[in-house]
């Protein structure tokens, strides 16, 4: 059987990227055989795309860290011929094969049933940003977050992330303040649920002192560096703040003023290697929480062939919400 994939080779410095028919008996290893339905582009996929980051170790690659689509054989306990699964993270489409394919190899110990809510594209619409946002509500929750406690800060709002986190945190019932360098995307950031708008100019730098005026009762961080040490000391007394990103910076020129006089937490947010009893929990949290209609807004449909050219945008954070690659 041949199989349709985005293929990126590397020939000395030159990083290339092409729709390419591949043999079935090139796909990786794994006890499970996935029709792939839809992938999408996450800021990691912009990174394999051009070969940035070092995430990609040999080559030829197929990026593509997500999909969904339907089991098509199957030596793996939990999964027959015909069911719908999700795959997101274990490095898939960075150390190994991802999802960028009509058709991959996996084990079946990183595969999540597609809850019954779910259709595929639906999964592919949330994708690795909206289970980190999940996990990082559920972080936050622990925690002690809750919407009488006052106003959740979500900075890179208009990412993919961001976006699926505004709409998560709506529909549980918090105010929401949208972090966002892009002042066009005000109105559909207020159509996701955000209540208040925060110019990323606002929070760009490191202040002076260590401690300003107590305002947001949970943040979820998609952008890192300056603005994150900045919100540290912003927050509310014995608030958290669930780090998941660093789409401005991996640098954290911050003091450890917070977390001594304010009871400050900083939660650290991994979807790549997250247990699959979590992942599962999250999933079946997002099918219910979710409302379709914001899923809706801030999904755009893409094709295979247009995949390559939105690996820059993404990583010049140029995309709004997410995008949805058509497989099949
Ligand atoms: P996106 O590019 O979709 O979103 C990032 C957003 O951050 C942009 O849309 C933009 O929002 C904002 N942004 C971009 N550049 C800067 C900058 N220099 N300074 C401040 N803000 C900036 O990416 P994703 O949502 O897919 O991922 C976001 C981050 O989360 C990435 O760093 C990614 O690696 C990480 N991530 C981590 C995961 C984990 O498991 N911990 C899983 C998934 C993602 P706006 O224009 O509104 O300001």
């Amino acid at each position: 059987m041949t199989i349709s994939a985005l293929v990126v080779r590397k020939d000395e410095n030159t990083i290339s990227q092409a729709i390419e028919t591949i043999d079935e008996s090139q796909l990786p290893e794994g006890d499970v055989t996935v029709d792939i339905d839809y992938s999408t582009i996450n800021y990691k996929d912009g990174l394999c795309l051009t070969g940035q980051g070092g995430l990609v170790r040999s080559y030829p690659h197929v990026p593509g860290i997500d999909f969904a689509g339907t089991v098509a054989s199957s030596q793996h306990p939990r999964f027959k011929p015909g069911d719908k699964v999700i795959l997101t993270g274990w490095r898939v489409g960075e150390s190994r094969w991802g999802g960028y394919a009509t058709r991959t190899r996996i084990s079946g110990d990183w595969l999540v049933p597609l809850p019954d809510k779910l259709t595929t594209r639906q999964a592919m619409a949330i994708g690795t940003a909206g289970l980190t946002a999940m996990l990082a509500i559920d972080a936050l929750e622990r925690h002690g977050l809750a919407p009488s406690k006052g106003e959740v800060l979500v900075t890179g709002a208009s990412g993919g992330v961001g976006s699926v986190a505004v709409a998560l945190l709506h529909a549980l019932g918090y105010k929401v303040a949208a972090v966002t360098g892009r002042p066009e995307n005000a109105d559909y950031l207020r159509d996701l649920g955000a209540t208040s708008i925060v110019d990323r100019a606002d929070l760009a730098e490191v202040s002076k002192r260590p401690l300003e005026t107590e305002s947001w009762a949970g943040c979820i961080d998609a952008v890192g560096g300056a603005m994150l040490a900045r919100i540290l000391g912003q927050m509310k007394y014995g608030a958290s703040v669930a780090a998941v990103g660093l789409a401005g910076g991996a640098a954290l020129p911050a003091t450890v003023i917070p977390f001594l006089l304010r009871g400050v937490n900083l939660l650290g947010i991994d979807s790549v290697m997250q247990p699959i009893p979590s992942r599962e929990a999250a999933w079946a949290r997002l099918a219910d929480l979710l409302p379709r209609d914001l899923l809706e807004k801030s999904a755009r449909d893409v094709t295979l062939a247009e995949v390559t050219a939105l690996g820059p945008q993404i990583l010049r954070g140029e995309l709004t919400g997410r995008t949805v690659v058509a497989i099949r």
